[in-house]
């Protein structure tokens, strides 16, 4: 039994009834996923403290459900600022991990308290000074980042030989710095590229020599979330766990906070799509069974659905997946073996929650997946009933 939180009312959702007559696409989202999720999140990582990365999806029911496990929030904007704390987290709980912000965005943290901010330059140490004074920095470097599958460090963070040129200005500038942080790149695949970083962020709080009260060490996201993530997660954690140990041990007096999106919200996500149209096609050498229309690359398949052919008795057909857009840009794969489906079929994509109903648009006219968050009684009862009782999405 799950309790469906859409709309106003709460009902369990034990049929597809709600879909009745719909085409459109629609996300499942399983909030006790989350909830599982932050439990192990606790055991594994027990001295870092996490900031859901708002960015990786930002649906209202994921931000209360987290607000709910006492997480605190990596905002990157003033819109993300403006929704969390719309939703009743309060400032302090928040770190604006952008180190490049528009002027405006920064005054408007400095008038709603979020004093916590990253930075990676002297433009943007300019900026601040002329409107957030209060502003406690958080210098992000560049890290090796050459295992995930985003990398980051491109765009963001500085290099370690001008970390003590950048500290100098932010004293002249008469700025508070409180730590270091960095991201190893979304989809990391290296447990070792934690360790590294960390021994960076070390090695700048020993070159601080300026009377800064250094305190707090930012170790960012990249941590795995889809279904098959414990393993991975868990070899992260010790290689982490031990990292910080050596490091910063818990006598340092540093606390240690992560930016994690992906780990939370991936596999709490399940797409359903809609088949509205089907064509049989051949091409040079093959019949292809199937050419199917669903949710696309301008909606929740922005991703693109990349999961190898899984093996059973089932008969697959080599199909092309399009998007349902007149753009032909639109295919979410080229080549994907499947059983044939027929119009009116619905396709399940599993974790879908990190990276896509943040990016999706209704570009052409066509309606953006609707989200259905869902708990189960047992976990509604843990939780304040009343406060899930708002209008979700
Ligand atoms: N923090 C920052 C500054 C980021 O840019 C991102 C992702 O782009 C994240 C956290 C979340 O990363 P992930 O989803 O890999 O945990």
């Amino acid at each position: 039994d799950f309790l469906s939180l859409s709309e106003e009312n709460f009902f369990v959702l034990n049929s597809a009834s709600f879909i009745q007559d719909s085409e459109v696409p629609f996300h499942v989202a399983n909030l006790d996923d989350l909830h599982q999720k932050h439990i192990r999140w606790l055991r594994t990582l027990p001295r870092v403290k996490p900031f859901y990365a708002v960015k990786c999806n930002s649906t209202p029911a994921v931000i209360r459900m987290l607000s709910t496990l006492g997480t605190g929030f990596d905002c990157a904007s003033k819109g993300e600022i403006e929704l969390v704390l719309s939703l009743g987290v309060t400032p302090e709980k928040i770190i604006f991990a952008h180190t490049t912000k528009p002027q405006s965005h920064i005054k408007y943290a400095s008038t709603r308290g979020v004093d916590m901010m990253t930075f990676d330059c002297e433009e943007e140490l300019l900026k601040i000074s002329a409107c957030h004074t209060r502003a406690k920095l958080v210098l992000r470097i560049a890290v090796d980042d050459s295992k995930s599958a985003i990398r980051l460090s491109q765009k963001f963070g500085t290099k370690l030989s001008v970390v003590k040129k950048l500290l100098e200005r932010c004293k002249e500038l008469d700025l508070e710095v409180i730590g270091v942080s960095f991201h190893v790149g979304s989809g990391c695949t290296d447990s070792l590229a934690y360790r590294q970083a960390i021994e960076d962020a070390r090695h700048v709080f020993d070159t601080v020599l300026l009377g800064f009260q250094m305190r707090l060490l930012d170790i960012g996201g990249g941590f795995p979330g889809n279904e098959g993530f414990q393993i991975q997660f868990d070899e992260f954690s010790k290689v982490i766990n031990e990292a910080l140990d050596e490091f910063f041990p818990a006598d340092s007096g540093v606390q240690v906070i992560a930016e994690p999106g992906r780990y939370y919200v991936d596999s709490a996500f399940t797409l359903a799509v809609n088949v509205f149209a089907k064509k049989v096609v051949m091409d040079d050498v093959t019949r292809i069974r199937g050419v199917y229309n669903v949710d696309g690359v301008f909606g929740s398949l922005n991703c693109l659905i990349n999961d190898p052919v899984v093996e059973s008795g089932e008969k697959r057909y080599r199909s092309i997946i399009w998007g349902p857009t007149c753009d032909s840009l639109d295919r979410v794969t080229a080549t994907y073996w499947m059983p044939e489906v027929q119009v009116g079929d619905w396709l399940l994509i599993d974790n879908m929650g990190a990276y896509t109903v943040c990016c999706s648009s209704d570009f052409n006219g066509f309606e953006k997946a609707h989200i259905y968050p869902v708990l189960s009684a047992q976990t509604w009862s843990m939780f304040n009933f009343s406060y899930f009782s708002d209008k979700f999405m």
